[in-house]
């Protein structure tokens, strides 16, 4: 098993840490780690060495690799190094990476994609990458939100005055959100959720949070994920979060949407209504847009009325020790499952196999990524035909 340093900027994660390797070695693998690899993740090589791995070039991890285990998709360069029979697991985003998909896959790359994971069966759970990397993302979107915030999240009563506590509303009550929501309570803020999904009102209040109903009806889509709003309902939902944020001191948002950008639920006009001071994270932010109007991903920006906006689309980064900790588990759980001994075997009537590869044989195995590579043919035809 190789890894290489992620190269993606800000990236500071590492797709195994050195118990994750001690695990796999236990099991007879052997792995090789890149001089480096989880340096900014707070592992140095020493402790992969103890591990039990060997350090080596990224050259070195290519060439002699049998399978590869990366946190982001691949870069140019690393996509072009790999080769037939090899096979590369991660979060590899094959939907918004479909030409790099249909060149590996017809190089006879295996590619093995966390997003592709049926996340509901309960025995891919400690596969599930994206609930891990949420999961981290969430908690540091309230420590984020409270470095922020000028104020004390807490009440808080001294002989110099007392601090009334901070309102804090989390939009999209999901993985991220839950756990944004555990930490902000955790720090004794007064939460609320809110969520299409009519589902996640127990897992709010569960946690001792309140829970706004939208107005919108039935938004859960396949998969238990969320569908894609009307641009009416869009409006609706922008109108009625306007009226229910006036008073938040902070919000924290994650709401998304598999296959479609993000949804904009805090406007322009609803953060010109907020206090100065106030704190927006985004954790939706991507280079497709974002939940609060005019954030930008990796960035910390100032409206004219004095809120400050984070795009906060890839804080597991932030943490990246604990993070990587997580992804490296998540990781070995996936080759535990391909390879039962030294060799991959994708069992066709497995549901986690059908899903997770999404190419072999130089063939695509993947039925969404399929049709997305279809969709995509038929555009490119339309396209040269006009
Ligand atoms: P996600 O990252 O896709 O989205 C985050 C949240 O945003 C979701 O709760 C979604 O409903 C919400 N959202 C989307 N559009 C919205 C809008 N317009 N307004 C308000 N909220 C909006 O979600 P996720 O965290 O990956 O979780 C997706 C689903 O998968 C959930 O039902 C979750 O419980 C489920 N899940 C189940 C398991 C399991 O069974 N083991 C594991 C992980 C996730």
């Amino acid at each position: 098993m190789g890894v290489v340093r992620e190269t993606a900027t800000r990236e500071r994660r590492v797709a195994l840490d050195p118990a994750s390797v001690k695990q796999l070695i236990s099991a007879g693998r052997a792995v090789l780690i890149e001089t480096d690899a989880g340096t900014a993740a707070s592992y140095p090589d020493d402790l992969y060495v103890a591990a039990g791995a060997s350090i080596v070039t990224r050259d070195d991890v290519v060439a002699q690799s049998a399978v590869m285990a990366v946190v982001r998709p691949p870069d140019t360069a690393l996509a072009a190094s790999l080769r037939e029979g090899q096979v590369l697991i991660g979060l590899l985003d094959p939907l918004n990476h479909l030409a790099t998909v249909q060149e590996l896959g017809d190089r006879h790359v295996t590619l093995v994609a966390f997003e592709m994971l049926p996340r509901t069966l309960s025995r891919a759970q400690s596969m599930d990458a994206l609930s891990s990397q949420s999961s981290t993302a969430g908690y540091r979107a309230a420590i984020v939100a409270a470095e922020a915030f000028g104020r004390y999240l807490s009440m808080m009563i001294t002989a110099s005055g007392t601090a009334t506590p901070a309102k804090v509303m989390v939009i999209g009550t999901g993985v991220a959100g839950l756990q944004a929501i555990a930490t902000c309570q955790r720090l004794g803020a007064i939460v609320t959720g809110y969520d299409v999904r009519a589902a996640s009102r127990g897992e709010v209040e569960s946690l001792g949070a309140k829970f706004l109903s939208p107005s919108v009806n039935q938004g859960s889509g396949e998969g238990g994920y969320a569908r894609a709003m009307s641009a009416t309902e869009q409006q609706a939902q922008q109108d009625e979060l306007a009226t229910m944020l006036e008073s938040c001191d902070v919000i924290i948002t994650t709401a998304k949407v598999p296959g479609h950008a993000p949804p904009v639920l805090v406007s322009a006009s609803t953060l010109g209504k907020l206090r100065p001071g106030s704190v927006c994270v985004d954790l939706g932010a991507s280079d497709k847009g974002g939940n609060v109007a005019g954030s930008v991903d990796g960035q910390r920006v100032v409206t004219p009325g004095g809120v400050i906006i984070i795009g906060g689309g890839e804080l597991a980064g932030d943490l990246p020790t604990s993070s990587s900790q997580m992804y490296g588990r998540n990781v070995a759980a996936v080759i535990a499952s391909l390879f039962p001994a030294d060799t991959l075997v994708i069992d066709p009537t497995d549901e986690v196999h059908q899903n997770i590869v999404i190419t072999s044989d130089g063939a695509i195995t993947n039925a969404a990524v399929d049709h997305a590579l279809a969709q995509l043919d038929d555009q490119l035809a339309t396209a040269v035909a006009s």
